[in-house]
């Protein structure tokens, strides 16, 4: 069981983020919850949780492309909730173009979502989970975390820098009770693929389920996406005592992706 703690996870409005809040909420873990929505719905998502787990909640919109954003909201939920004991850095955006054609904003907003928040909600989590002797720190890389694809130049690096970002702070941290891991997943079920399916859709002229088994038959020898609460449950694995001696990791869950 989780009661007590605080787990932060950053994009926990959609996808394998609020997959894993719910995982983390049915072991009684209080949850500071994260994600673009309107401030309305964001307050009655976690009001939802709170009744639903009887845990305790806190939401917030930060703009993760803002440091300042980042930095104000972990001060405020640290305060709401008490701590930080378990941060699962998730949050993240795609676009695919050839390096040639990639525009330079979207490099940016995926450099600064996917990789660098990271980096900031780590330097402010980490001085207070030494102090506790305790604390989990999940990022949520991808296989592209390991592995190239065409048309993925700012995915790719960011998911190669979060590797590399995790070693180095499981190193850091791994005398003061804080394990630091990349779960590095294959295709999930998700509404952040759904501009991919679509792009094999209409350049093949398929409808969108054969479009999507393409897809994601393309690359990985598992014909099926994987459901998002699979990362969830993966990550309250890492949560666990057993998993103590697991940090610096880059852990695939990629139906054989990368086995290849
Ligand atoms: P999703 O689109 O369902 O969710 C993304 C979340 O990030 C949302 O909560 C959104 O509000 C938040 N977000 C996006 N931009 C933000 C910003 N500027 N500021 C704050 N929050 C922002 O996507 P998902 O598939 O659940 O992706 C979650 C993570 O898993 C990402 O890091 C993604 O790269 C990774 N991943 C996904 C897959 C897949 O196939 N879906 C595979 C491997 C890795």
């Amino acid at each position: 069981s989780l009661e007590g703690k605080v787990g932060l996870i950053t994009g926990s409005t959609s996808g394998i983020g609020l997959a894993t809040a719910q995982v983390l909420a049915e072991q009684g873990c209080n949850l500071i919850l994260h994600g673009l929505l309107p401030e309305d719905e964001g307050q009655s998502m976690a009001a939802d949780f709170a009744a639903q787990y009887r845990i305790r909640t806190f939401f917030s919109n930060a703009d993760l492309r803002q440091p300042e954003s980042i930095h104000r909201f972990m001060a405020e939920g640290t305060k709401a909730l008490g701590s930080i004991d378990i941060l699962i850095n998730n949050a993240g955006i795609q676009h695919t173009d050839s390096v040639a054609s990639f525009p330079i904003e979207k490099w940016n907003d995926i450099i600064a979502i996917n990789l660098s928040s990271a980096f900031h909600t780590m330097q402010q989590a980490v001085p207070a989970m030494a102090q506790k002797r305790w604390g989990r720190i999940i990022n949520i890389a991808s296989v592209h975390g390991l592995v190239a694809s065409v048309n993925k130049a700012a995915y790719c690096a960011a998911k190669h820098g979060i590797v590399g970002l995790t070693k180095v702070v499981a190193i850091e941290c791994a005398e003061q009770g804080i394990t630091v891991n990349a779960i590095c997943p294959g295709w999930v079920d998700t509404p952040l693929i759904n501009k991919q399916i679509e792009a094999v859709a209409n350049t093949k002229g398929l409808d969108y389920h054969e479009a999507r088994y393409q897809l994601v038959t393309a690359k990985q020898p598992l014909p099926e996406m994987l459901d998002p609460r699979q990362i969830g449950e993966f990550a309250l694995f890492l949560c666990g005592d057993a998993a103590r001696g697991i940090t610096g990791a880059s852990l695939a869950m990629d139906g054989g992706w990368t086995a290849q």
